[in-house]
């Protein structure tokens, strides 16, 4: 037995209801939750609903998903002047050398009025971890995260001096382990605008300052202070602050507006995304923003499940839909079949280096 998600679909935003038309999305085994649990303290929201469900695995997946794919605008995040701004109210947690926000805390502020999203209510209410168009699953660190982040270091991916961008990066440790291993930039993108002001933002912010100097300047990243669950005061900005910028808004909509900014914008040697392609329906748009965005001779390093149960999606799926477009090679690079089947997949143009 799995644990089960609840998803949820809505149609429009606006209409808030009731009409949600839930099925059941089947995320990870009990063991890899726990273990992931255990390190996290919070990933995925494993939600040990062991209720019986209408239909069965197969019937549930049948389930069509609405094609209608909600607007939001892009928007780029200002690093607000005063960094403690962004860690106010927050509790730190650590995992390895990564500090976190702690969700459960964000999510009670955003609940007492932080969130003009609405996303945490939404998704309180709806018992739900994605509600399609509306929240897009960002307030909880996945567990693909961590996958990538293993894979990093056991196949010495170089981030120096290369441009990242972390897609659907939700707390964006993607983002900030390219950081830690001194790349360029590194540009952060969430669906919603609550994810970046209330968790990837301050999580950059409190991983900059607890690094200091040595985050993207020569040292090893690594610190032997214990965990402070208060974040650090920030006296200045720090130097790695500088090379992050933050992006909310629809993949098209952030592509189109990365496209046609005033800042010279270069294309990225690295995009980085986990848990990303769990419905069919997002595909072309994201296949379409690797393309446009990615860099003749960069790579993409993608975190999935083999298969999300309810919602349809998965990487054999994407793999198919990749090679019917005929832009991208694609290779599966590590495959983790502890539970639920989960893999990384590299893709890198074809005609590329
Ligand atoms: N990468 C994070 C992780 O592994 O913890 C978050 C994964 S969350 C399940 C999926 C993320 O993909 C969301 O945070 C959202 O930002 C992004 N996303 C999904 N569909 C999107 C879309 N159509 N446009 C923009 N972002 C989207």
């Amino acid at each position: 037995m799995a644990f089960r998600f609840n998803f949820s679909i809505d149609e429009n935003e606006n209409n808030e209801s009731d009409a949600h038309d839930k099925v059941d999305l089947q995320l990870c085994s009990p063991k890899h939750a726990q273990e992931w649990a255990e390190k996290t303290k919070q990933i995925v929201n494993p939600v040990a609903d062991s209720s019986p469900r209408p239909g069965t695995d197969e019937q549930r997946d049948e389930m069509p998903s609405k094609k209608k794919l909600l607007f939001k605008a892009a928007k780029e995040h200002d690093i607000p002047e005063d960094l403690n701004k962004a860690l106010e109210n927050k509790v730190m947690e650590r995992v390895s050398d990564l500090y976190y926000v702690n969700m459960s805390v964000v999510e009670m502020i955003c609940l007492d009025g932080a969130d003009r999203e609405g996303i945490v209510s939404k998704s309180v209410s709806s018992h739900s971890d994605l509600i399609p168009g509306v929240y897009e699953g960002g307030l909880k660190i996945w567990e693909c995260t961590f996958d990538l982040i293993d894979y990093f270091s056991e196949a010495e991916i170089q981030f120096t001096d290369k441009t990242v961008l972390d897609l659907g990066c939700g707390a964006g440790l993607l983002g900030i382990v390219a950081l830690k291993g001194k790349a360029e930039k590194v540009h952060f993108q969430d669906y919603n605008s609550t994810v970046i002001d209330e968790i990837t933002l301050p999580n950059t912010v409190a991983n900059c300052i607890n690094e200091g100097s040595r985050m993207g300047s020569g040292g090893d990243g690594k610190t032997s202070e214990p965990p402070s669950k208060r974040p650090k005061k920030a006296e200045r900005s720090p130097d790695a602050l500088t090379k992050c910028r933050f992006f909310s808004g629809e993949w098209s909509e952030v592509s189109q507006l990365l496209l046609n900014s005033n800042k010279t914008f270069s294309k990225y040697d690295i995009i980085l995304t986990s848990e990303t392609i769990y419905n069919p329906d997002y595909y072309g748009a994201l296949h379409d923003t690797l393309a446009q965005l990615l860099d003749k001779n960069g790579r993409v390093y993608l975190g999935s499940k083999a298969h999300y149960f309810g919602v349809g999606g998965g990487i054999y799926l994407f793999e198919k839909f990749v090679e019917e477009r005929k832009v991208f090679r694609t290779s599966i690079v590590k495959i983790i079949d502890k539970g639920l089947q989960r893999c990384i997949m590299e893709m890198a143009f074809k005609d590329s280096s």
